[in-house]
């Protein structure tokens, strides 16, 4: 017998007949096994495909300066459908099965509304319900503030809903289904060559997911990482005869050291990089003639960081001759506004002459553990990026990620040369 936590994404869970195509999967893995034994089954469900950006907009209509703790309230009821059809599902089916909404369980976060962090999930009715052989299903995304109101995790965060029930229950594995069939070397709706990876290590798709590949929330893979949760990436869209999930047809997040054991059996190539994201919801913002002396680079981002508005890439340029420079940073779309609104209102404080902003910039970002003991890794980027005439306007880098802004309009076209200069292309692939 094992524990298994199943989760379902929005494409999966579109309507009732993808529906019941997800309540048959969960049918299977909750089924008698040839030993005798059945799998205990908890399955965590996102809202319909665009149900949540529809209740976005609900709330915006609504009211353009949004109360977050109202906001929370609309916006986790999408899964709350769907948790209610998925059973109702499971029942017409013969399953026993039932809902346990993020308040019921309760799934116990922080207040911050709008993008609450899980603190702790109440198991113990989960777990005696599991042990009579019901199927548990728990909407993703919602929990339960101390003072007793409704949060949500920030958008994608069934996946750490999934996880943290995992985690929270000692789930032999925590299988997300979504609508391609694992974590590939890059968005395979881009480029078409792209590899689906049989394993990834943790620290690897952190930083892919931070970048932007949206297959996982960032945060679900760090509390994976943290709570050593076995996680799988599978496809939702299969027909009866597709390989069970126990026989891991999808991809594995991995440790490093069961990479390395997998590297040594064969079965994983060790590559300098192992995978390519990108990232359009980034903006650019370049201040002109800041002063060059201390404390002029704080005077810029403390107010930022108050507004708890994140900063990402950040460049000072060479100081000019009388004493001024250029700072240019990057900021989430969603912030910039507000951040131009804040920087105007410390002019006189910062001390720069124009705030000039771009929001058609794209982050690409190349990821790799091989990284640390290979050099010449960014130096291939920016050759192969300017052999195709593609500006690189900023540059990061960490252990295992080099990252540099472009024009958004040559997004598609960087990620399938980088893909193509570090080897990634598929080889049976027609070109
Ligand atoms: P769900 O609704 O199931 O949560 P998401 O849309 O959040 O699904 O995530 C799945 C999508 O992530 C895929 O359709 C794919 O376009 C995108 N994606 C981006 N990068 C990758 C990658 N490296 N591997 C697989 N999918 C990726
Ligand atoms: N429905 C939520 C969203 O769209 C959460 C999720 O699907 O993971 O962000
Ligand atoms: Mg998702």
């Amino acid at each position: 017998m094992a524990r298994i936590v199943m989760k379902f994404g929005g494409t999966s869970m579109a309507g009732t007949e993808r529906i019941r195509r997800v309540a048959n999967i969960v049918r299977k893995q909750a089924a008698l096994k040839p030993d005798g034994t059945r799998d205990e089954v908890a399955v965590v469900v996102s809202a319909m495909a665009g149900e949540t950006d529809r209740l976005v907009n609900f709330c915006r209509e609504a009211n353009a300066l949004y109360d977050p703790a109202e906001y929370d309230v609309v916006v986790a009821s999408g899964e709350q459908v769907t948790s209610g059809l998925l059973a109702l599902t499971l029942q017409s089916l013969g399953c026993k099965a039932r809902s346990w909404l993020g308040w019921q369980l309760p799934v116990h976060t922080i207040e911050a509304h709008a993008k609450a962090r899980i603190e702790d999930i109440d198991s113990e009715a989960l777990l005696e319900s599991l042990g009579r052989g019901e199927i548990a299903v728990i909407p993703g995304f919602q929990g339960l503030s101390g003072d007793g109101r409704i949060t949500t995790l920030g958008r994608g965060g069934s996946d750490t809903s999934a996880v943290a029930v995992a985690a929270a229950i000692g789930a032999d594995r925590c299988d997300i289904y979504t609508d391609v069939d694992g974590v590939y070397t890059t968005d395979p709706r881009i480029v078409a060559k792209a590899r689906k990876l049989k394993a990834v290590t943790y620290e690897e798709m952190l930083e892919l997911a931070s970048v932007g590949a949206k297959v996982l929330q960032t945060r679900s893979v760090g509390l994976a990482m943290k709570e050593g949760v076995r996680v799988q990436v599978l496809s939702s869209f299969v027909d009866d005869n597709a390989t069970p999930a126990d026989a891991l047809p999808g991809t594995m997040i991995v440790s490093e050291e069961e990479m390395n054991e997998l590297v040594e059996k064969g079965e994983m190539e060790r590559q300098h990089v192992t995978g390519i994201a990108h990232d359009k919801n980034e903006a650019k913002i370049i201040l002109t003639r800041v002063p060059d002396r201390p404390g002029a680079v704080a005077n810029i981002f403390e107010p930022l960081a108050k507004a708890s508005i994140n900063v990402d890439m950040i460049i000072q340029n060479v100081g000019r001759d009388k004493g001024e420079t250029d700072v240019t940073f990057t900021v989430p779309q969603a912030d910039l506004a507000r951040a131009q609104a804040l920087l105007e209102d410390q002019r006189g404080n910062i001390g720069f002459n124009r705030i000039i902003t771009d929001s058609k910039i794209a982050k690409i970002s190349v990821v790799g553990v091989g990284m640390k003991s290979h050099a010449g890794v960014a130096s291939n980027m920016f050759r192969a990026l300017a052999e195709r005439g593609i500006n690189i306007q900023a540059i990061t880098t960490s252990e295992i990620k080099v990252s540099v802004l472009i024009d958004e309009d040559e997004t598609e076209l960087a990620v399938r040369v980088l893909h193509t200069a570090y080897g990634l292309d598929a080889k049976d692939e027609a070109a």
